[in-house]
């Protein structure tokens, strides 16, 4: 009788041991910083994940049914198949109301058409290497270099949204990597089709881009409403026609419309980009029509 009585007595000890360090004094695997490590093999029928909950994997799964790491857009859909009654999508509620604004500077390029293209975004002026945040919670669908948007950061956001981040010098994070608002996703830069450092900030539904500015008081780095109601008037800039030139400034201005020169400006691709002309640059600052342009030289515009 003595001896199973030590035996369970010495197993009851064990236990209490184990139980204050934490450990299973069995579990012989190195130890480990990674969460997942804690997630037990053996899962009650009540811890596994409901279908409700694996739709917390991949945001807005419903709309989109796919979750493509490698293609940056998602296939636009036709503005035509929206129904008169509008959509109302949630920006903040009581479970997520996290908006940071990406970079706090201004904005040197809106949304709408340019000379030969249309602009699907806002500019908004940084150096390189300043931090850029994630506007609101979600999930990294896209993080890799394009040849156009160079380091490129697309989020998905559970009301379906995607922002993108556009230009980066490096990114912070990888494809399916779960984002809080604020998050800093990279580092300003000047990658890919761009002239001088700046972030190129969409926001896209079902792939087709919105203008962030209908959402997003840049000045005052706030939301201008908690909802936004997506119907044919959203995407009227589609039914416009994407032709018009815009004189709207686009380039990197500092305070004061101060233009710091770049790589391969000359005075009369600065005077053709802020509509002024070479004159007026001259006179302005001083300069003649031969003078040679520094780079990081400042002129007023
Ligand atoms: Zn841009």
């Amino acid at each position: 009788m003595k001896k199973p009585f030590s035996l369970i007595l010495l197993f009851s000890l064990l236990r209490l041991v184990s139980a204050n360090a934490g450990t299973n004094l069995f579990d012989f695997t190195s130890p480990s910083l990674d969460p997942t490590d804690t997630v037990p093999y053996f899962l009650n029928e009540e811890d596994v994940p409901s279908y409700h909950d694996t739709l917390g994997f991949s945001p807005a799964f419903d709309l989109y049914s796919e979750w493509d790491t490698d293609k940056i857009h998602y296939t636009k859909f036709d503005i035509n198949s929206l129904k008169d009654s509008s959509k109302k999508i949630t920006l903040c509620d009581s479970n997520s109301c996290g908006y940071v604004q990406p970079f706090l500077g201004k904005v040197t390029c809106p949304f709408g058409p340019r000379r030969r293209y249309y602009h699907y975004g806002v500019d908004i002026d940084l150096e390189t290497g300043d931090a850029v945040a994630a506007a609101f919670d979600g999930k990294v669908r896209i993080a890799k270099k394009s040849s156009s948007y160079g380091n490129v950061v697309v989020i998905r956001h559970s009301n379906g949204l995607e922002t993108y981040y556009a230009h980066l010098s490096k990114i912070n994070v990888e494809a399916g990597q779960e984002i809080f608002a604020g998050d800093v996703i990279g580092l300003g830069g000047n990658t890919g089709h761009s002239r001088g450092s700046h972030l190129h900030f969409e926001v896209r539904y079902l792939g087709q881009p919105i203008n962030p500015a209908d959402i997003i008081s840049f000045t005052e780095d706030k939301l201008l409403s908690d909802t936004l109601v997506v119907n044919k008037q959203t995407f009227k800039y589609l039914v416009k026609g994407k032709k018009g030139a815009n004189t709207e400034n686009c380039g990197k201005l500092i305070a004061g419309n101060i233009y710091v020169i770049k790589k391969g400006d000359s005075l009369s691709t600065i005077a053709k980009r802020y509509g002024t002309s070479i004159s007026s640059l001259c006179k302005k600052n001083g300069l003649k029509t031969t003078t040679i342009l520094r780079l990081g030289q400042k002129i007023k515009i």
